[in-house]
């Protein structure tokens, strides 16, 4: 049985999707006003493990992902450097896109952006008005009386008392301790430059919040089956959107909230303000490769917290070279016979693997059925106990898990890939060598593979390459 942890009810519940078979996901995308770094990207590998589980349990799903295109910080950033909007925001989508590419994450179904979605969000300011839960401040701005909202602070557990009357931020951060009301439509003032909107609300721009609801509901209806985001966006932003949307339609919004954890450096957040962040390009400029990083980012429960550490992603990379030796010898086995235990070993992995991720997506339990499944095997084919048939069965199941992991694709990459014509002859010169006795040369040019990252082995059918990680 599938189940998630619904930050909602703060319980593990059982997953039953609106629509028989179909899931309705919606994430709080990036707000492009800068590179993403890799405690960003953690929340997107998280949805990524999300979607590829759905998926392996045969669930089809609409998956929404927006950009935050305009808010108060994509306006600074524009400002700051004398650009259109557009120009500014469509640099950091493309290395966002980019980065999500190298990352193997599925794309989203859709990729909404907020800037092409205005009219939408002033309809539903409007029906906010109409309704009572908007009023117009008198800067010409329209916020949202929070305690006109009954469940006002009921996924965070903001305590409405803490409301101070007719406290107004317009702001789209803002203090976590305090509820208050927040802008819908924000009326155009000078630091907005030339990014207003003219509409029926008058001359202006969205809300931060009202974007979300805006896309969530049209691409996705009123009520998600899921909403993803990082746990510092639970209050104001997924509290603001609740109030939005419950108010518009008087129907529930989402049915299950999941919100990952951050990651830290040195046990703090890491993040912009500190200054204390890696984006993925300044990982892979320092020779990290970006499956490791994948790795490393998906092997972590995302409701825990965890460091960033050079070492962790070495560990990652390390996990990684084991499936992918552990691959090269099951397509090596060439025995016909043996299938001692194998089909048990199977079943036992597939069982552990889906069990584990039935419970709340527990990756390092899933991550441990795959870990032992390699020990017990290897021992098998050191034993000479494995078979060609048997050797199938467990690389079919390796590539089922696999269509969760999304890391072996490098693997298979890199057995398509021939040596350059050089590293042949290199290779064709030391078999001389050694034929003729000649260890000496034989050992340099060994040597000197390995410096261009060519490992050679000597197995009794030939010498056999594999470029080294
Ligand atoms: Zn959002």
């Amino acid at each position: 049985m599938l189940r998630f942890y619904n930050t909602l009810t703060r319980k593990k519940e059982a997953f039953k999707p609106i629509e028989k078979g179909k899931v309705r996901l919606y994430s709080c995308g990036l707000t492009v006003y800068d590179y993403a770094h890799v405690g960003n990207l953690r929340a997107y590998v998280f949805v990524d493990l999300l979607r590829r589980w759905l998926e392996y349990r045969g669930f089809e799903t609409k998956h929404v992902m927006n950009f935050t295109d305009v808010d108060d910080k994509t306006i600074r950033g524009m400002r700051r450097e004398g650009i259109s909007l557009r120009q500014y925001t469509q640099r950091y989508i493309d290395a966002f896109l980019d980065d999500l590419q190298r990352l193997n994450i599925t794309r989203a179904t859709l990729l909404p952006r907020a800037t092409e979605h205005v009219d939408e969000m002033v309809r539903l300011v409007e029906v906010l008005l109409d309704k009572g839960y908007g009023y117009k401040g008198e800067d010409g701005s329209i916020y949202y009386d929070v305690s006109k909202f009954k469940g006002y602070g009921k996924l965070s557990r903001m305590k409405i008392k803490e409301l101070k009357a007719g406290a107004r931020v317009k702001v789209d951060e803002y203090a976590k301790e305090q509820a208050s009301d927040f802008a819908l439509w924000k009326a155009w003032d000078p630091d907005d430059g030339e990014v207003f909107w003219v509409t029926r609300l008058g001359k202006g721009r969205p809300g931060w919040h009202i974007e979300c609801s805006a896309m969530s509901m049209m691409y996705l209806g009123e009520t998600l089956d899921i909403h993803t985001g990082g746990v510092d966006n639970m209050f104001p932003h997924h509290e603001n959107e609740i109030a939005q949307s419950e108010a518009v339609t008087g129907k529930r919004f989402v049915n299950y909230w999941l919100h990952n954890e951050h990651l830290l450096i040195k046990g703090e957040r890491m993040g912009k303000s500190l200054r204390n962040f890696y984006t993925l390009q300044d990982l892979i400029r320092l020779g990290h490769d970006q499956t490791s990083v994948r790795h490393f980012l998906l092997s972590t429960h995302y409701r825990k917290q965890f460091n960033f550490t050079f070492e962790g992603l070495e560990a990652a990379k390390n996990a990684l070279q084991r499936l992918y030796d552990f691959v090269g010898r099951l397509e090596e086995v060439r025995s016909s016979d043996g299938e001692e235990g194998v089909e048990g070993l199977v079943e036992k992995a597939k069982g552990n693997f889906e069990e584990a991720m039935d419970d709340d997506l527990d990756i390092s339990m899933a991550l441990a059925a795959v870990f032992n499944l390699v020990k017990d095997v290897n021992k098998l084919i050191d034993e000479g106990r494995l078979g060609k048939t048997g050797a199938e069965k467990v690389k079919e199941l390796m590539m089922g898990f696999d269509r969760v992991l999304g890391v072996l694709d490098d693997f298979w990459k890199r057995r398509e890939e021939k040596p350059s014509e050089d590293v042949e002859e290199l290779i064709r010169k030391r078999e001389e060598a050694r034929k003729a006795g000649d260890w000496r040369t034989a050992d340099s040019i060994r040597d000197e593979l390995r410096t261009r990252g060519i490992v050679l082995e000597d197995t009794p059918e030939g010498v056999k390459w594999k470029r080294e990680r």
